[in-house]
C-alpha cells in the first residue's frame, strides 16, 4: 500500500505557507490527541500519521526535497521518525501543544537524561463522622508512599556523577532486530527503552531515584463533605520517577452515621419529641444541633407528628458553594410509658370531655377507656 500524500494528511495546497502547516498540523494533533481519544487505534494512526506529515513539511530542506522526489526521496530516521511512541511526538512537537492539555512530563524540549514519569495515584479510605463533615475538620492520614530520594534529589545517580546514553542502543532507545526481509524496532533490553543509563546508582535508592516511606500528613477535609465523595490531595500519591511530578492521593470519604441526625441533600434532619398539648397548643421547644449550638424550634399550633420544621440556613454547607442548606426538624408525638396517678387523672378527664364532644361517635371515648384500662 502507496504512503498517503503529506500534502493530503493535513489538508493543505502544495504552496501552502509555513503558518497554514502548522495551523493545520495543530487542529488535526488536537483534534486525534490520545487523550481525547483513549484506546482509539485509528486516531492513535492519524496523529502519528499527521506528526510525520508536519515534521517533513515544516522543514524547508525536507519539504524541498519530498516536492522533487516524493516518499521516495525520503529516509526514514532521518527525513522523519518513524513515530512508534506517542511520547516522542511529544518530545518533537511538544510546543505546538501549548499548555492545552496540561504540565508534566510531555513538554520536556529535549532529552538529556531518563525520562521523567509521573508518580501513580494513591487511594485509601477516610472515615470521618457527621459533625466533621458538617464543621468541616483536620484529619492525620497515615500512608506508606515513593517519596523522591533525598539522597540523590531524585536522579537516581550517585552525587557527582550523571546519566549516560545507552551503548546497545545509542541513545534512541530501541534496538533494530532483523527477520528476513523485515526489520522490526524494539525496546532496547539494556536501558528498558530509556536511551540513557546509570552507570553510578545511588545507593540510598538505588538508582530508582525514590524510596518507600511510611508518612503522615494533616488534610483539610472541607465542611460540607458528603459519604463516598473523593477527596483529592494533589501530589501527595507516589512521588514521581526521575524528578517526574508526583501522583496525587485519593480519600473516600465514609461518613460514620450520629444517633440523632442524618442528612438528606444539603438539608440536616432530626426528630423531635414533643408531648401532645405541645403539638396541639403550639410551643416553643431549644434543641442542640449537631455543631452544639442551640436552636429555638417553633411549633406551630395543631402540628400533625411529622410536619417538616424547617430552620433554614442552619444545614450542611454545599461542598460546591451553592449555599447553605436548612436544618429540618421532624416532631414525634412523646407517648410516656409511665403516668403519675395526677397526670392519669387529669388525661381521663380529657378523654371524657373529648368524649362528650364526640358522643355521637359509638358509645363514646370514655367506654374505650375503661375497657382497656380497667
Ligand atoms: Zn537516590
Ligand atoms: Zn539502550
Amino acid at each position: 500500500m502507496g504512503k498517503k500524500d503529506y500534502y493530503e494528511i493535513l489538508g493543505v495546497s502544495k504552496t501552502a505557507t509555513d503558518a497554514e502547516i502548522k495551523k493545520s498540523y495543530r487542529k488535526l494533533a488536537l483534534k486525534y490527541h490520545p487523550d481525547r481519544n483513549p484506546n482509539n487505534k485509528q486516531a492513535e494512526e492519524n496523529f502519528k500519521e499527521a506528526a510525520e506529515a508536519y515534521e517533513v513539511l515544516s522543514d524547508a530542506g525536507k519539504r524541498k526535497k519530498y516536492d522533487q522526489f516524493g516518499h521516495s526521496g525520503m529516509q526514514g530516521g532521518t527525513d522523519y521518525h518513524n513515530f512508534s511512541d506517542i511520547g516522542d511526538i511529544f518530545e518533537n512537537f511538544g510546543d505546538i501543544f501549548g499548555n492545552i492539555f496540561g504540565g508534566g512530563p510531555r513538554q520536556q524540549a529535549k532529552k538529556s537524561g531518563l525520562t521523567p514519569q509521573r508518580g501513580h495515584d494513591l487511594a485509601q479510605p477516610l472515615t470521618i463522622t457527621l459533625k466533621e463533615s458538617f464543621l468541616g475538620c483536620k484529619k492525620e492520614i497515615r500512608l506508606y508512599h515513593y517519596i523522591s530520594c533525598s539522597n540523590c534529589r531524585g536522579s537516581g545517580c550517585k552525587t557527582g556523577t550523571k546519566p549516560t546514553t545507552c551503548g546497545a542502543c545509542r541513545g534512541s532507545g530501541q534496538t533494530i532486530r532483523q527477520q528476513g526481509f523485515f526489520a522490526f524496532s524494539q525496546p532496547c533490553q539494556s536501558c528498558y527503552g530509556q536511551g540513557f543509563t546509570i552507570p553510578d546508582p545511588c545507593t540510598s535508592c538505588r538508582g530508582q531515584s525514590r524510596t518507600q516511606k511510611h508518612n503522615k500528613l494533616v488534610v483539610n477535609v472541607p465542611a460540607g463533605i458528603y459519604d463516598k465523595a473523593e477527596l483529592r490531595v494533589s501530589g501527595k500519591g507516589d512521588a514521581g520517577i526521575f524528578g517526574g511530578s508526583p501522583g496525587d492521593l485519593y480519600l473516600t470519604i465514609s461518613i460514620q452515621q450520629s444517633k440523632s441526625f442524618y442528612r438528606k441533600n444539603d438539608d440536616l434532619i432530626t426528630h423531635l419529641n414533643a408531648t401532645y398539648p405541645q403539638l396541639v397548643l403550639g410551643s416553643q421547644i431549644e434543641i442542640e444541633s449537631i455543631d452544639g449550638s442551640r436552636e429555638v424550634i417553633k411549633i406551630p399550633r395543631a402540628c400533625p407528628v411529622g410536619r417538616e420544621i424547617i430552620v433554614a440556613g442552619k444545614g450542611f454547607k454545599n461542598l460546591h458553594g451553592r449555599g447553605i442548606g436548612n436544618l429540618v426538624v421532624i416532631p414525634e408525638c412523646d407517648i410516656p410509658k409511665k403516668l403519675n396517678p395526677e397526670t392519669k387523672a387529669a388525661l381521663l378527664d380529657y378523654a371524657e370531655k373529648l368524649g362528650e364532644q364526640t358522643s355521637a361517635i359509638g358509645s363514646g371515648i370514655r367506654g374505650f377507656f375503661k375497657r382497656f384500662l380497667g
